[in-house]
């Protein structure tokens, strides 16, 4: 199964994506997970991503083609996977698609989740995630069991600095600017599913897991 996630920053990418790997046993490739990670290490890669991410724009299309050309060529790619947080350009989007045409591979779904900016605000202001493994919670939604630690493997629990207001509402700007343009790509392709992200975890897990067995395009 390959299937593209997409949706505004806090929509629950995230969140669903953690929980449709475990249904399906695929790749979660996350260009957000990918960033953070080489910023963790302090490579060249790490250097260059934060100072986007801080401010909260986008990494150039350039440098973020590039790493998600390398990882789908990888191995573990070749029975699916679930993109998330990439395209969010139409170039990235040209990229992808001539990508896949290399690889002899066809999407078989593009879910956007969607939710109001004021949700979307919210939900990234109270975003934590674990240093240790990125598991993502929430401060009021989705809690760990224990303040500040890791229900899956007791790491600390962080804000990211992108999280905070000031940079919330720029990414919420550049999303509508770069990446809302995209929805009409894809809708125009015919594998185009919007799900109501402002549902509960739960459900929204239910409307995609039922649109990926056919019931609703
Ligand atoms: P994205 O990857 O799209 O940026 P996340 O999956 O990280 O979004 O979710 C953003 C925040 O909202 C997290 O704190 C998460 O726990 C919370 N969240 C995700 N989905 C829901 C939902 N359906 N209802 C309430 N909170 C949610
Ligand atoms: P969210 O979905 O909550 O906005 P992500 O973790 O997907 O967060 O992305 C965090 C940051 O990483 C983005 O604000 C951007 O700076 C960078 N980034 C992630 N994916 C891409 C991408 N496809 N193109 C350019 N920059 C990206
Ligand atoms: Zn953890």
């Amino acid at each position: 199964m390959y299937i593209l996630l997409m949706g505004p920053p806090g929509a629950g990418k995230g969140t669903q994506a953690a929980r449709l790997i475990g249904e399906y046993g695929i790749p979660h490739i996350s260009t957000g997970d990918m960033f953070r990670a080489a910023v963790k290490e302090g490579t060249l890669l790490g250097l260059e991503a934060k100072r986007y991410m801080d401010a909260g724009q986008l990494v150039p299309d350039s440098v973020t083609i590039g790493i998600v050309k390398e990882r789908l060529a990888k191995a573990d790619c070749k029975s699916g996977f679930i993109l998330d947080g990439f395209p969010r350009t139409l170039e990235q989007a040209t990229a992808l698609d001539s990508t896949l045409q290399e690889l002899g591979i066809r999407l078989d779904r593009v879910i956007n989740i969607t939710a109001p900016s004021g949700e979307l605000v919210r939900r990234m202001t109270g975003r934590r995630v674990c240093r240790k493994c990125g598991a993502t919670y929430h401060v009021v939604f989705n809690p760990p069991a224990k303040d500040g630690q890791c229900d899956k493997c007791a790491g600390e629990v962080y804000q990211r600095d992108d999280d905070r207001e000031e940079t919330v509402a720029k990414r919420l700007n550049v999303y509508q600017v770069q990446t809302q343009p995209l929805i009409d790509y894809y809708r125009n392709q015919g594998l185009y599913t919007e799900i109501d992200g402002l549902q509960p975890i739960e459900k929204v897990f239910e409307d995609i897991t039922g649109s990926l067995r056919g019931g609703r395009a």
